[in-house]
């Protein structure tokens, strides 16, 4: 069997959150099986699912909220606990948003790591997509459909040069989580920051956190970490978002020039049919290999 996996104890850090600019508390706790991924204010004292009956806005970021807290910019996190295969966690904050780090989910990715990662006596669950389930408005689109293992294609098509009709193919079987997708930033356009800040939002957005275009090119004078550093982060993106079903998804998603409110839709739409899915342990399978899913483990641990 595959088993479920949590974190082998807690770890703290603390950063800048991107809406506030405040300084935020973040605690990542291990957990019990069959619990999924949690949060809570630990300010307010409320727990909120990270599951997609839960999500209250999609607009910046994917936000969560129960008895009218909120937690904003949970994608990043929920990215690098999915990528690393992470079932359970308790992840706590203290104040309204996960801190933005340095705009990826590598921070993540080494906090889970410092932390260690715990086999649990229980088989891991996947969400096994059985039939395609795609959403559209205009030329926006992004579905899943079944496939062996799990696999994400995105195509980012901004009028800008340098974010012209990229795709690119991460088929997680094969390529590592770590080493393919986690360093990527967020990105945003100079102009779009400025118009944000003045409404007050955005306020810890900085070229410590983001990767930021204006017309012609990137701001940054480090340049970009990969070299289709944007269309990555998308990548990254839509794991965290795909996390928001609950479980693991054993399957293909596909995307053109979508974002978090489409993510959402899609995984909205995925669990209202229940003929799409099933949810699957994963044991051996009949020819006696282990199911495709660990061969993505495999190649993670190796990332
Ligand atoms: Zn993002």
């Amino acid at each position: 069997m595959i088993p479920q996996r949590t974190l082998d104890h807690a770890i703290r850090c603390s950063g800048i959150g991107l809406h506030s600019g405040k300084k935020i508390q973040l605690v990542l706790h291990p957990a019990d099986v069959d619990t999924g991924i949690t949060f809570s204010r630990s300010d307010l004292n409320i727990t909120i699912p990270a599951h997609a009956d839960y999500v209250t806005d999609t607009r910046l970021c994917s936000t969560i909220g129960k008895d009218g807290a909120n937690i904003s910019t949970v994608e990043h996190l929920l990215s690098a606990l999915s990528g690393l295969g992470i079932d359970n966690a308790h992840i706590e904050v203290n104040g309204a948003e996960v801190p933005i780090m340095d705009g990826s989910a590598a921070p993540f990715v080494f906090l889970i790591q410092c932390a260690g990662i715990r086999e649990q006596d229980k088989p891991k669950k996947v969400l096994r997509i059985l039939k395609r389930v795609e959403v559209s408005d205009g030329d926006k689109r992004c579905s899943l459909h079944p496939s062996s293992g799990f696999k994400v294609s995105y195509l980012l098509d901004y009028d800008h040069p340098l974010l012209k009709n990229r795709s690119v193919n991460i088929d997680f079987s094969h390529q590592a989580y770590t080493r393919e997708v986690s360093r990527a930033r967020t990105f945003g356009f100079l102009h779009e920051i400025e118009a944000l800040q003045k409404a007050g939002l955005a306020l810890g957005g900085s070229l410590e956190n983001a990767i930021v275009l204006d017309q012609y090119r990137v701001v940054n004078e480090s340049g970009l970490r990969y070299e289709d550093e944007c269309v990555r982060h998308k990548i990254l993106d839509t794991v965290g978002d795909l996390a928001l079903a609950g479980l693991s998804i054993a399957g293909a998603f596909e995307g053109e020039r979508t974002g978090h409110q489409m993510n959402h839709c899609l995984v909205t739409a995925l669990l209202a049919d229940t003929s799409a899915w099933r949810i699957e342990e994963l044991t051996l399978s009949a020819s006696g290999k282990e199911a495709n899913i660990s061969e993505q483990e495999l190649a993670q641990q190796q990332a």
